[in-house]
């Protein structure tokens, strides 16, 4: 029987999904799939790789929902395009359906998968659903992608109509999903990793939160922001809801959804921020990159008590509140002189929301290379931040039970005036700056 694959990515949810909406519309039989590509499991050296669990998890979750409906998720473990092959082989598939990635490995799979199937005349075709406007949706008057934020977001919001907002009615057409017995998918242990028992953030909008988020967004120590970033990562959310939720209930939060949109509109356009700086310029720094230093950081010890609360939680949790990825980022690339791709990596390997559009674009931005950057000169003093943010310091508390007081803590690593200085000279030196 002719049959239509879907192939789930980052989109971990059978409600409101772009692709399987317009595969299962198609009224041929849709057999959904999804491939743990070992081309990046084989990057991973963690066996306790949280992210993989959660991706995990969340599969089998897929897969009991589609045998709900009679069908279910075909778990594929290999490079993609040998899952293809045997796909192509075992059944007669007429087309491939599948939501947009605008990475720049991820346009390059899905370019030899094209041409593969294309070679086997089969059809491929791949729609908008992890973003709101994508690619070139939302640009300036002359045609040119935006590369500041307030006026990329005005035109957001002047284009945003219902349309954009509806949810895909994927359940209409559930019948139209190919009938399948159900098996076991391998486990954990035989991809090479620990099952582990951990907990991760509600998949649900709490409306409490978004209520007060103006207010309560930029303190650490409350839980004042939605934490559904690892879901939206995952696409076990659609942005479609959310950003509902937010235009309905609190814009200070729908520009934090817009803000991802930009990003993966930015990462599109100019992906060579992947390796280099936004503003070429800003690759002439030579950077200290002191590997002790380094470390300090990562561990969580600089002396500076709210960078080490920070670097402690996400070592602990594999998140860290946006308010001190800023600070800890601020310290690393201006107090320390260290290349924003370290810390970038690192947060890559720990966080488990980890986007590359986003982190690059935060990383990029504290560091001031990125578009719409912090400027130079604007060097974090982790001792106001924490005054603003922290005055109880509750948060540093959690993370970092041993403080005290100053006096009694861990030496700083660096005094705060000398670094500033140092930043802003070194900055100036290799960017040319002149007062
Ligand atoms: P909320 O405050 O509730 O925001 C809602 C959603 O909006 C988030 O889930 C996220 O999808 C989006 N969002 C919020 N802030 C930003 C932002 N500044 N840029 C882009 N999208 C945003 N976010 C990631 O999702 N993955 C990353 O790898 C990542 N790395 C970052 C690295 C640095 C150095 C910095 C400064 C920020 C980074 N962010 C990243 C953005 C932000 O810190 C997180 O999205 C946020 O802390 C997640 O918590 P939340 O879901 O409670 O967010």
């Amino acid at each position: 029987m002719k049959k239509a694959i879907f192939w789930h990515r980052r989109d971990l949810r059978i409600r409101d999904n772009a692709a399987l909406f317009h595969a299962l519309k198609n009224k041929v039989q849709v057999l959904p799939i999804f491939i743990f590509d070992v081309d990046i499991l084989s990057k991973l050296d963690n066996k306790n790789d949280a992210r993989v669990n959660f991706i995990y998890r969340e599969v089998k979750r897929l897969k009991e929902e589609y045998e709900r409906h009679g069908s279910t998720l075909l778990v594929m473990y290999g490079k993609p395009q040998e899952v293809f092959q045997k796909l192509v082989d075992r059944h007669e598939i007429i087309s491939v359906f599948t939501n947009k990635d605008y990475e720049p490995c991820g346009i390059e799979r899905d370019q030899s998968i094209q041409e593969f199937l294309s070679s086997k005349r089969i059809e491929f075709h791949s729609f908008k659903d992890q973003v709101i406007f994508e690619e070139s949706e939302i640009c300036k008057d002359d045609g040119k992608p935006y590369t500041v934020f307030t006026p990329y977001s005005k035109k957001w919001k002047s284009k945003l109509t219902q349309f954009y907002l509806s949810a895909y009615p994927t359940f209409k057409y559930i019948s139209n999903l190919s009938k399948e017995r159900p098996y076991e998918i391998k486990s954990l242990e035989e991809m090479g990793f620990n099952e582990l028992e951990l907990t991760f953030p509600d998949r649900k909008v709490n409306r409490a939160i978004l209520k007060k988020y103006k207010e309560q967004r930029d303190i650490p120590s409350i839980r004042g922001t939605s934490r559904l970033s690892l879901h939206l990562r995952f696409g076990t959310l659609s942005i479609r809801e959310l950003a509902l939720e937010g235009h309905s209930m609190n814009e200070t939060w729908l520009n934090e959804l817009i803000w991802r949109d930009f990003y993966m509109m930015i990462l599109f356009h100019f992906p060579h921020v992947v390796h280099s700086s936004f503003r070429p310029k800003y690759d002439r720094i030579v950077w200290r990159n002191n590997l002790e230093e380094f470390e300090a950081w990562c561990k969580g010890q600089t002396g500076y008590p709210i960078v080490d609360a920070g670097m402690r939680e996400l070592n602990a949790t594999g998140f860290m509140h946006n308010r001190v990825r800023m600070i800890v980022a601020s310290f690393l690339t201006k107090h320390l002189l260290i290349d924003w791709r370290w810390g970038e990596a690192y947060f890559a390997e720990k966080l488990l929301d980890f986007e590359l559009a986003s982190n690059n674009g935060g990383w990029q931005w504290a560091s001031g290379s990125g578009c719409d950057a912090a400027p130079y000169f604007r060097v974090f003093n982790p001792s106001l931040q924490t005054k603003r943010f922290d005055p109880e310091l509750k948060y540093i508390k959690r993370w970092v039970p041993e403080f005290e007081d100053p006096f009694s803590y861990i030496k700083p690593i660096v005094d705060h005036k000398f670094a500033r200085n140092r930043a802003i000279d070194t900055y100036k030196k290799f960017l040319n700056y002149t007062e």
